[in-house]
């Protein structure tokens, strides 16, 4: 059955769940359907598709996509001819079983799949259910690293690398994402040039493990070398990654923070725990003292630098000595920032075998105290900013509308009054209040020095 017409405006609603590669695969996905007729609107209500673009690292994440699901149930049952399809990494790890569960489900789009969505709408305009979650190879992979759109952002993300080689025993990245695979760095520079000459004046390097990328491709730049040719570029004014693993910090990384002024004095550096019995459980590759001497050394090459981790509280086996010395080492990094969670069975992952399990009660126990003093650490260091000059890249107005917003080199978001000529340049602000998420700032006046990060 032919449900609609090609020449019909039509509009796709796009949930998006988890990390930024999902983010950034979200934009791809708007401007693959963009180009078959859809375009996005906000009201699932009014939408003639809705996807959504899931993650499956933790269970909480998953089980969220089939509540969503629910949401839409009923809308379906009135209206056979909205298409819903579910794509990410839930769809990844599920495949054809996601069509078993939800009937009512049209199509199922795995992480190597993105560039056949438009065919897999047209197959359900016509009525067709299918789910497609094949890894592709190598050379395809290469030559389908999502671009970024051009939305007249002065600040945009720039997929790097994909996938992940590490298999961390909790992590069920690699067997969702697939292997790890650097984008060719002709391409990515090619890229943010054309990006600055539309406006942009600040890149974010992403993906599972940016700083390794380059080391498994014969001939290819490594990191430090990417983003010195990418801080030559003319135009651009900062440059941020996500996500880093402690392992792979080089000293040649470590010397581009004290050398070159675009790279942002910020670094998401995720240690997971502070016990050297639960991180070799957790197959990190790295010791407590290894992270801290790496802390150590990029804070020596950044004296501001800021610094946001992730934390997993309750893996299996973490006794309260361990737990402490994850507390302990809050007290030595001083995060600005802390993602923490209870540790959540994935499937397929060497951790999902584990035993020694604990109560709900002992990890939720954990992780409010973690929590509690992290609150307080960051209330610390944001008050400390009250009173000094921050170099704020201007990306726009506030959520409420009445203010520019910003964000420091430490990555940490400033709104202030201005006039909106300010938007893409950079702006020195006085930070005169603290907010648990932001910061409050006034112009500075010229007499005044920056003493930001
Ligand atoms: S480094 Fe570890 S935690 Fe990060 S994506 Fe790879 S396997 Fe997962």
């Amino acid at each position: 059955m032919i449900k609609t017409t090609p020449q019909e405006p039509k509009g796709l609603y796009l949930e998006t769940f988890g990390c930024q590669m999902n983010v950034s695969d979200s934009e791809k996905i708007v401007s693959l359907l963009r180009e078959v007729g859809y375009h996005t609107v906000d009201d699932p209500g009014t939408a003639d598709l809705i996807l959504l673009n899931t993650c499956s690292v933790r269970a909480k994440a998953e089980s969220k996509v089939y509540d969503y699901l629910g949401r839409y149930k009923v809308r379906k049952m009135r209206d056979d001819r909205l298409i819903i399809g579910v794509g990410g990494c839930v769809a990844q790890q599920e495949g054809e079983r996601l069509l078993k569960k939800v009937p009512y489900l049209d199509l199922v789009f795995g992480t190597h799949s993105l560039h056949l969505l438009p065919e897999l709408v047209r197959a359900a305009e016509r009525g067709e259910r299918r789910a497609v979650t094949d890894f592709i190879d190598t050379e395809t992979r290469l030559n389908l690293f999502p671009e970024a759109d051009d939305t007249g952002a002065v600040s945009r993300f720039v997929t790097i690398m994909q996938g992940c080689d590490n298999f961390c025993s909790y992590c069920i990245v690699p067997y969702v994402r697939g292997r790890e695979i650097s984008r060719r760095s002709a391409e990515i520079i090619t890229e943010i040039r054309e990006m600055t000459a539309r406006g942009v004046k600040e890149v974010t390097l992403l993906g599972q493990n940016v700083n390794s990328y380059g080391l498994k491709t014969p001939d290819e730049l490594h990191f430090a070398d990417l983003i010195r040719r990418i801080a030559a570029i003319d135009g651009i004014e900062r440059i941020r990654f996500t996500t880093s693993h402690p392992r792979d910090i080089s000293p040649e990384l470590i010397a581009c923070f004290a050398e070159l002024p675009a790279l942002c004095g910020h670094i998401h550096l995720p240690a997971q725990s502070g016990s050297d019995e639960v991180l070799a459980r957790m197959n990190r590759g790295y010791t407590r003292s290894e992270y801290l001497a790496t802390v150590a050394a990029l804070r020596e090459a950044r004296p501001a630098l800021l610094m946001t981790g992730d934390i997993i509280v309750g893996f299996p086996g973490e006794t309260e000595d361990d737990f402490e010395a994850t507390l302990s080492l809050l007290e030595e990094v001083r995060y600005v920032d802390l993602f923490s969670f209870v540790y959540s069975e994935r499937p397929e992952t060497a951790a999902a075998g584990f035993s020694d399990r604990l109560t709900r009660t002992v990890k939720q126990g954990r992780l409010e105290r973690l929590q509690r003093r992290q609150r307080e650490i960051t209330r610390d260091i944001c008050d400390a900013m009250v009173g000094t000059v921050q170099r704020v890249l201007v990306e726009g107005l506030s959520r409420r509308g009445d203010q520019l917003t910003g964000r420091t080199e430490g990555n940490r978001v400033v709104n202030f009054a201005g006039d909106p000529v300010h938007i893409g340049q950079l702006v020195d602000v006085t930070i005169i209040h603290a907010y648990p998420n932001s910061l409050l700032g006034e112009i500075h006046r010229e007499d005044e020095t920056c003493t930001g990060r």
